[in-house]
């Protein structure tokens, strides 16, 4: 076995044999604190759920996490993501150092132990609910218009139980209702 292969060991061999599935609020919660543990400091980016054969990475200032990578070297959902997430810590820490480079194994190794220590393979990460409310102005601008709308609706339902009520008090006698009552009475009797 060579060195390197059983660096790799002493991080994979943390994993326990069964691993439970990983959701995508889970993954997103993971990324961002696994993020901060190593990097010290939080992402100061959105952060984006992907999926299929993309890469835990980021692309044009966004996070996009994928809870369950399908491409090559697949292993599963919590494996990959903090073997990608350890990848790119290390590449923004030494960025001249190749991907398997001399300190690589360490981020990985403490990633899974963090992973393990915290309980979230047993479902104790619980995701924050996001604090920013998806685009305020718009739900505030919906609401304006509902309350605009709810008044005119207000108004025309006014004006038209008065137009029925002028209606009513300017029928000629014996109108309509009048004549039904008539013969009403007629085929009563
Ligand atoms: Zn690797």
């Amino acid at each position: 076995m060579t060195e390197r292969r059983a660096k790799y060991h002493a991080v994979n061999d943390q994993w326990p044999e069964t691993i439970p599935p990983l959701t995508g609020p889970e993954a997103i919660a993971a990324a961002k604190r696994l993020y901060r543990f190593t990097m010290k400091k939080s992402w100061r980016g959105k952060w984006k759920l992907v999926s299929g054969n993309r890469y835990t990475w980021t692309h044009q200032g966004v996070f996009c996490v994928n809870p369950n990578y399908t491409g090559r070297g697949a292993i599963n959902g919590w494996h990959d993501l903090v073997h990608f997430m350890s990848h790119y810590c290390h590449s923004r820490l030494w960025p001249r150092h190749k991907p398997h480079g001399p300190n690589h194994h360490h981020i990985e190794k403490e990633m899974v132990a963090y992973v393990l220590a915290h309980g979230w393979l047993e479902r104790k990460l619980k995701p924050k609910p996001s604090k920013a409310r998806p685009k305020p102005d718009a739900v505030a601008r919906l609401e304006a218009s509902e309350r605009r709308w709810t008044t005119k609706l207000r108004r025309a339902t006014t004006a038209l139980r008065k137009i029925a009520r002028q209606r009513a008090s300017q029928a000629p006698p014996g109108g309509q209702g009048a004549v039904r009552k008539q013969r009403n009475i007629i085929a009563t009797r």
